[in-house]
């Protein structure tokens, strides 16, 4: 399988090559060819498996240049039982009748990004054995606070390769801060700049695309490399876990095959729901695409209104890893609708980058309303939500899922439909500990760790040893830059002479 770029057709790389260099040389991003397919045996065959074994079995089908034991042992290393802390991986936790809590948060730093970021170093190390000529590989990544300590996590000390993540200053959990200014290893650095998430991503892409710095680096003996949503290593493994929770569900009988559900997505950057799309294209029976957004409802009003328009006012919520305003991955969702038309796509990028704006011709528009539904939540809904699922049910929701769950609430109501649902839950509870607590039981005054022992203590529910390893960690990583000296705070950190 080769893989394309969505604003140039005509760029035909491998798998490797996709995820050595996270993102196309004109600015695109790579998108596989075509989309392979699952057929009913194949995904009744995986019923019985293991997690590792639905892994690699989505994997190969994309990854056509790594061997089986490469993939094998990419999916072992990385979903194991000492990093996830559940035998399933990515359990589901029945909420009620039809509707099932996908937890993606059981691993190493509590969000689901780490059911990529585990695995997207051995990817990588893979990849560039067989690409990078010996090259180090330097990753570098914008948060919105998840990714940035998955990727720590995910890159500590794995050979020929550093790390270096930039964050906004205030738009991140103190959680969050904390679990990325205290991160170990040798091969990391951390680095907030101030301005917002989409401040950090845009100067981020403009110095993986800047052919000097490139020059620079490769001078150096080292290449750059992503770890964001944008580099198909990234998504490919976020596919899996929508296979997995069918699997699941025909397991328990909730389901029998062939029998449709409907997937509802906190989104952001729009890398979780793209996979959804991807595992549906592939034949996973998913009717409709729910996607959820907070109060930075850009998605909400495109998939409604079929234009895309980021001049809006940016709203910091208590979900904060969706406080985006631009999607980066709908780019490769308008490859695809728009029939792999890269210059249909160039155009709206421009448009994007110039006005702020752009829409969808009516064609694609209807595509879109066909396949997703939407919807947003306020802050004070979303505490409502936790409030209600927690005194209702016992259960304990981060911000962001709670955000899924009300529009997914919003969208039953309207509709009716009760297709058996799935919603992607993305964060523990204890990783917004603030917002959660305020939400149970009123706002408190306390530190972050009096506040995660109010919450243990309101609820009940058990705080990850990751997070509460953190109490008392003094921050290796403090500095602060301006978006402007991005790229000379990359020289700093990876000692290279600006000249
Ligand atoms: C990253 C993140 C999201 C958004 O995911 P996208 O793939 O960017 O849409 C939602 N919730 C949490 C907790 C996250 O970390």
């Amino acid at each position: 399988m080769r893989y394309n770029s969505t604003r140039d057709t005509g760029v035909s790389v491998s798998a490797a090559q996709a995820i050595t260099q996270g993102i196309s040389k004109e600015g695109g991003l790579f998108v596989p060819e075509a989309i392979p397919s699952f057929s009913k045996e194949e995904i009744l065959a995986l019923v019985d498996k293991p997690y590792v074994e639905r892994a690699a079995a989505v994997l190969s089908k994309y990854l056509t240049d790594f061997t089986a034991e490469e993939v094998k042992e990419c999916a072992s290393l990385a979903y194991t039982q000492e990093r996830f802390r559940s035998p399933s991986i990515a359990p589901l936790h029945t909420l009620e009748d039809g509707v099932e809590i996908l937890e993606l948060w059981h691993g190493p730093t509590c969000a689901f990004k780490d059911m990529a970021l585990q695995i997207l170093p051995h990817l990588m190390r893979v990849s560039a054995g067989k690409t990078a000529d010996g090259k180090t590989i330097i990753i570098l990544v914008a948060t919105s606070g998840d990714t940035g300590k998955a990727a720590l996590e995910g890159f500590r000390d794995a050979a020929n390769t550093r790390i270096l993540v930039f964050y906004p200053e205030d738009g991140v959990s103190p959680m969050q801060k904390l679990q990325m200014t205290t991160q170990e290893g040798e091969n990391v650095a951390v680095c907030a700049i101030r301005g917002n998430f989409d401040d950090a991503q845009s100067g981020v892409k403009a110095i993986f695309t800047d052919p000097a710095i490139a020059a620079k680096l490769e001078r150096n003996g080292m290449m750059f490399s992503s770890a964001n949503s944008i580099n198909w290593g990234r998504l490919v493994p976020q596919i899996i876990y929508y296979v997995s929770s069918y699997c699941e569900m025909l397991k328990k009988g909730a389901l029998s095959m062939g029998d449709p559900i409907n997937v509802v997505v906190p989104t952001g950057n729009f890398g979780n729901i793209l996979a959804a799309y991807y595992a549906r294209e592939m034949g996973l029976p998913i009717a409709k695409l729910i996607c959820a957004s907070n109060e930075n409802r850009v998605l909400t009003d495109f998939i409604e209104t079929g234009v895309y328009d980021r001049n809006r006012e940016f709203h910091t919520t208590t979900s904060p890893s969706m406080d985006i305003l631009i999607s980066s991955n709908l780019e490769r969702l308008l490859y695809d609708l728009s029939g792999r038309d890269d210059q249909a796509v160039c155009r709206m990028m421009d448009n994007l980058k110039t006005d702020g704006k752009y829409t969808v011709p009516a064609e694609m528009h209807q595509k879109i309303r066909a396949l997703f539904a939407a919807g947003s939540c306020d802050d004070r809904r979303t505490a409502e939500t936790i409030r209600d699922i927690f005194q209702k049910h016992g259960y304990l929701l981060d911000t962001h899922t709670a955000v899924a769950v009300a529009v997914y609430e919003d969208y039953r109501r309207s509709t009716g439909d009760t297709t058996p649902t799935v919603i992607a839950s993305t964060a523990n509870p204890y990783k917004f500990s603030d917002a959660v607590l305020t939400a149970v039981s009123g706002p408190s005054g306390a530190g972050e760790f009096e506040k995660v022992d109010l919450l243990y203590k309101a609820t009940g529910c058990e705080v990850p040893a990751p997070l509460a390893s953190l109490r008392g960690k003094t921050p290796r990583f403090t500095g602060v830059c301006n978006r402007a000296d991005m790229e000379q705070t990359v020289y700093d950190l990876l000692h290279i002479d600006a000249e």
